[in-house]
C-alpha cells in the first residue's frame, strides 16, 4: 500500500505534493481550473489513510454526489475498497441528512422524517397563503419560497426574524408584511408533518450542532479530518457547520477558486475564502498554477476571460500542454440551425478521430436551450443524456401542454385526461375524477365519454360541477375545431393560452416560472421547426399527430439504458468541476449569456463572466463557441447579437466558422474563405450571406458525405431543376429526419419525390426540391 501510494504522490507536481503531504492543520488551496484541485482532495484522502488515519474520521464533502462517487473511486484504487467505502463522503446536503436521521429525536423529528423538495415546499406556502387569504398576486409563493430559503440559509431563524425589526420592514417595504407570520406556519406545518426542506438540512444541522455540545463533541471528535471541494460556492449556513466540526482538531483542507464563484444568487458567499485565513490560526496557503486539463489556446482564453473582472484574487495558470486547435466560433442564423451545426459536428468528428459520444458536452445557460440540441442530435440518431433535468419533453409544463395536445387527438387517453383535467385548477375535484373513473369503467366507456353524456348519468355531482366537466368538454371539442382548421403551431400556442397554462406561470413570476414559460416558448418554437419539415413531405397527415408521435419516440430513445454512451447535455452551473475532450457552449448571445437579467450591476455581469470562465474551462482539448443570429420567441423571429463575451476573448485564439444551411445547400459555391481572417468587429455587422459556404471545421476534409449538388436560385420551377443522381438504394442523411433509405423515386423536375425510409420516423415521401439530404 505504502508504495502504492508513494507512486500516486510522484505523479503529482510539486506544487500539488505540498499540500497533499501537510497531515495536519487549518489549510487553503487556491488555485485557477483544471489545476488539480479535486486531485490534491483525493490523494490527500488516500495518503492520510495510508498513514493509518481511519477512514471513519474523515468527512470529505463535494459539490455533487457523482464527484463523490468518483473521488471514492479513486481512493479505492489506491487503498482498497474495504477501506474506502466508510469515507463520509457526499454532498452537503447528503451527508447531514445523514447525520440528521441519527440526531432526528433530539431535535424533537422522527427519525424517518420525509425531505419536501422545493415543489412540495411551494405547494405548502401557497396553500399556507391561501389560508391567511393573502393576495397570492403579492404573495407569489415561489417568491416566498425563496426568501424563506434565503432566511434560513443565512440563519435567520422565525424567532430571530422577529427580533430583527430591520428585515421585517424591509419585508414591509416590499409589500409583504405577513412574510415573518407565513414563515412562521410554514414551519410549524413542516414541523408537525415530520418533514425538513432542503435548506432545513443545513439549518437543523447547526441547531443540532449549536444546542447540543455532547453531539457537537462526538462529530468533532468523528470528523478529525475534513476536506471541502469548491469551498467558493459554500453558503453561510454550509460555512459555519464547517467551522463548527473543524474547530477541535482544526485539520480543515479547503480548496477552491474565487474565478469560479457562480452561485451568489443562491446566497453562496465568496467571502467564505477570501477570509478563511482570518477564520483559523496559522493557516497554510496553497497555489497551484500548472493546468493539465486543457490546451494552451483555452488556458490563456480562459485567463483573458477573467482578467475582465475586478474582483479577483490575483492567480497565474498556464499549461505545458501542446497550443492546440483554436477555439471555434460558429454563427447560425437560427437557433434550429445551431442545434443541426452542434449535432453534424459530433457527427464528423466521430467519424474523423474515432471518438466517443461521452466525450462531447453541450453547456447552455438556460434549460429551455437543451430542445433545439435535443431534437437535433435525436434526428443523428447521437444518443444523450440530460444532466441535472428531465429531458425537454418530460419536464412538466412541456408535459402539461402535450397532454392537452395529446387529448385533441385521441380524447380517449386517460393519462392525459387525468393529467390536465384539474389543471390548471378549475375545481374538479378528485371525489369527481373517482366518480368518473368508477362509472367509466361501469359502463366501459372511456371517461371523456362519461363526460360527454354527463346530463344522461347519474352520478350524483352537483350542478355546479357538471357545468365544470361540460366546460371541459366543450375546450376540447373547440380545440379539435381548430386542429382542423389550422396548423399545429397555431393550436398549440392557442391552447398554452386558453387552457390558462401560460397565464400560472405568469402569476408565479420567479426565475423558474420565468425558465417554465421559455420552455414552452421552446415547445412551441419546435413545433414550428416541424411543420416547417413537414413541407417536404408529400401528403403528410396533420402536423399535430406527427408531431405527437415523434415526441414519443423521442422518449422512448431517453429511456434506452443499454446504451451508456452519451453525449452529455447540461446547465453551465451543473458542469463545474467536470471535464471533456470536446465542448459546445451554446447560445453565445447577449440577453441569453450573459443573461438579461444580470445586466443591471457590475457584480453580477462579473458573475456571468465566472460562469463563462467555468464553461470554456471544462474542455480539454476543442471549444466550440455558437451562436444564432435570430431566435424564435412565441413564433417570432427575434434578432440576438453575439455575445460580448466572445469579443472579450483575444482575436489570437478564435477561428471564424459559419454554417448557414440555406446557403450551402441551394445557392452556389462561392468565396470559400469568407471568414478566415474576418475581424470581429466587421463580423457583428455581417449580414447574413445566403451564399456562404460554410468553413471547414476540421483540419482534414470532411468526411465521406457527399453534398448534393445544389440547386441554384429558389425558384423551383421549370426544368433540370434537382438532378440529384439519387437511385433507390442510397443511405441518405437528412437534418431532420437523420439516416435513411431510398426506396423508390417518382415525378421529374420540381415534382420528383423520393420516398425514403428513415431508422427513426418510418417512411416519408419528400419532395427533392426542399429535400434537405445528404448522400453517404
Ligand atoms: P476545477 O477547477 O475545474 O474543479 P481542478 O483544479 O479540480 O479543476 P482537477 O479536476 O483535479 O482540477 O484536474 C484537472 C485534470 O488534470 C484532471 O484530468 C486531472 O487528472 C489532471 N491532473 C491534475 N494534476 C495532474 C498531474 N500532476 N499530472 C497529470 N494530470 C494531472
Ligand atoms: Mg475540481
Amino acid at each position: 500500500k505504502k508504495t502504492m501510494i508513494q507512486e500516486y504522490i510522484n505523479q503529482l507536481n510539486e506544487a500539488q505534493r505540498a499540500p497533499v503531504l501537510q497531515k495536519d492543520g487549518p489549510m487553503i488551496v487556491i488555485a485557477g481550473a483544471g489545476s488539480g484541485k479535486t486531485r490534491v482532495l483525493t490523494m490527500r484522502i488516500a495518503y492520510l489513510m495510508s498513514l493509518g488515519v481511519d477512514a471513519f474520521n474523515i468527512l470529505s464533502l463535494t459539490f455533487t454526489n457523482k464527484a463523490a462517487r468518483e473521488m471514492k473511486k479513486r481512493i479505492s484504487d489506491i487503498v482498497g475498497s474495504n477501506e474506502a467505502k466508510n469515507l463520509w463522503m457526499g454532498t452537503f446536503h447528503s451527508v447531514f441528512a445523514k447525520i440528521l436521521r441519527i440526531e432526528a429525536e433530539k431535535l424533537g423529528y422522527p427519525s424517518n422524517f420525509t425531505i419536501y423538495d422545493a415543489q412540495d415546499s411551494v405547494r405548502l406556502i401557497g396553500a399556507i397563503i391561501k389560508e391567511m387569504q393573502l393576495d397570492k398576486d403579492i404573495y407569489k409563493p415561489k417568491q416566498v419560497f425563496s426568501r424563506i430559503s434565503s432566511y434560513k440559509n443565512s440563519l435567520i431563524t422565525v424567532k430571530a426574524y422577529f427580533n430583527n425589526p430591520e428585515l421585517m420592514e424591509q419585508d414591509a417595504m416590499s409589500k409583504k408584511p405577513r412574510i415573518g407570520e407565513i414563515y412562521n406556519n410554514y414551519v410549524e406545518r413542516c414541523f408537525k408533518s415530520g418533514a425538513m426542506d432542503f435548506d432545513d438540512l443545513l439549518l437543523k444541522t447547526n441547531e443540532l450542532l449549536n444546542r447540543f455540545p455532547d453531539v457537537l463533541a462526538k462529530y468533532q471528535d468523528r470528523f478529525r479530518y475534513i476536506l471541502v471541494d469548491e469551498y467558493q460556492d459554500t453558503n453561510h449556513s454550509q460555512y459555519l457547520i464547517v467551522r463548527a466540526l473543524s474547530d477541535r482538531f482544526q485539520n480543515i483542507c479547503v480548496v477552491g477558486d474565487d474565478a469560479q464563484s457562480i452561485y451568489a444568487f443562491r446566497g453562496a458567499n465568496i467571502n467564505n475564502i477570501l477570509n478563511f485565513q482570518k477564520d483559523y490560526a496559522d493557516v497554510q496557503l496553497f497555489r497551484l498554477e500548472q493546468n493539465y486539463r486543457s490546451t494552451k489556446n483555452i488556458v490563456e482564453a480562459a485567463n483573458s476571460i477573467i482578467d475582465k473582472n475586478k474582483t479577483k484574487l490575483d492567480k497565474v495558470v498556464w499549461t505545458h500542454n501542446q497550443d492546440g486547435p483554436k477555439i471555434k466560433v460558429n454563427r447560425s442564423i437560427t437557433d434550429g440551425e445551431e442545434g443541426r451545426f452542434v449535432a453534424s459536428t459530433i457527427f464528423d468528428e466521430k467519424m474523423r478521430n474515432q471518438m466517443k459520444n461521452g466525450e462531447f458536452a453541450i453547456l447552455y445557460r438556460t434549460n429551455a436551450q437543451s430542445r433545439a440540441m435535443e431534437d437535433a442530435l435525436r434526428k443523428r440518431d447521437i444518443p444523450y443524456r440530460i444532466y441535472g433535468g428531465l429531458s425537454f419533453y418530460q419536464r412538466k409544463e412541456i408535459k402539461d401542454v402535450l397532454c392537452y395536445l395529446r387529448l385533441v387527438i385521441n380524447p380517449k387517453d386517460e393519462e392525459a385526461l387525468v393529467r390536465v383535467i384539474n389543471y390548471p385548477a378549475r375545481g374538479i375535484g378528485d371525489s369527481t375524477i373517482e366518480k368518473l373513473t368508477v362509472a367509466a369503467n361501469h359502463y366501459k366507456r372511456s371517461i371523456f365519454e362519461v363526460m360527454e353524456n354527463i346530463d344522461k348519468i347519474d352520478l350524483k355531482l352537483n350542478s355546479g360541477t357538471k357545468r365544470k366537466l361540460e366546460d371541459f368538454v366543450m375546450m376540447i371539442k373547440s380545440f379539435q375545431v381548430i386542429n382542423e382548421n389550422q396548423d399545429a403551431f397555431f393550436l398549440a400556442d392557442h391552447v398554452s393560452k386558453k387552457t390558462g397554462l401560460v397565464q400560472e406561470l405568469k402569476k408565479d413570476g420567479t426565475p423558474e416560472g420565468i425558465a417554465r414559460i421559455e420552455n414552452i416558448e421552446e415547445l412551441l418554437n419546435g413545433i414550428k421547426d416541424f411543420i416547417e419539415g413537414q413541407k417536404e413531405i408529400d401528403g403528410a397527415r396533420g402536423a399535430l399527430s406527427e408531431f405527437l408521435e415523434d415526441v414519443a419516440l423521442a422518449t422512448d430513445l431517453d429511456k434506452d439504458t443499454g446504451d451508456d454512451d452519451r453525449v452529455a447535455l447540461m446547465t453551465i452551473h451543473l458542469s463545474k468541476g467536470l471535464e471533456f475532450p470536446t465542448v459546445f457552449v451554446v447560445g453565445m448571445e447577449d440577453d441569453l449569456f450573459p443573461s438579461a437579467m444580470s445586466l443591471n450591476t457590475r457584480s453580477e455581469l462579473e458573475e456571468e463572466r465566472r460562469l463563462f470562465y467555468v464553461a470554456l474551462t471544462r474542455a480539454e482539448h476543442q471549444a466550440y463557441l455558437t451562436y444564432a443570429q435570430s431566435r424564435y420567441r412565441w413564433g417570432k423571429l427575434m434578432d440576438s447579437e453575439p455575445s460580448r463575451f466572445i469579443e472579450e476573448i483575444d482575436d489570437q485564439y478564435l477561428e471564424y466558422i459559419s454554417h448557414t444551411e440555406s446557403g450551402y445547400r441551394y445557392k452556389p459555391m462561392m468565396d470559400m474563405d469568407i471568414f478566415g481572417d474576418v475581424d470581429k468587429s466587421k463580423l457583428r455587422l455581417a449580414k447574413p450571406t445566403n451564399g456562404t459556404p460554410p468553413k471547414k471545421y476540421g483540419e482534414e476534409p470532411t468526411s465521406t458525405i457527399r453534398k448534393l449538388k445544389p440547386v441554384s436560385g429558389n425558384a423551383p420551377s421549370g426544368n433540370n431543376l434537382f438532378d440529384s443522381g439519387l437511385v433507390p438504394g442510397n443511405i441518405v442523411m437528412h437534418e431532420r429526419f437523420g439516416k435513411g433509405q431510398v426506396l423508390n423515386l417518382e415525378g421529374v423536375g420540381a415534382d420528383k419525390k423520393a420516398e425514403i425510409k428513415f431508422d427513426v420516423g418510418g417512411i416519408k415521401k419528400l419532395l427533392l426540391r426542399f429535400a434537405k439530404l445528404d448522400v453517404i
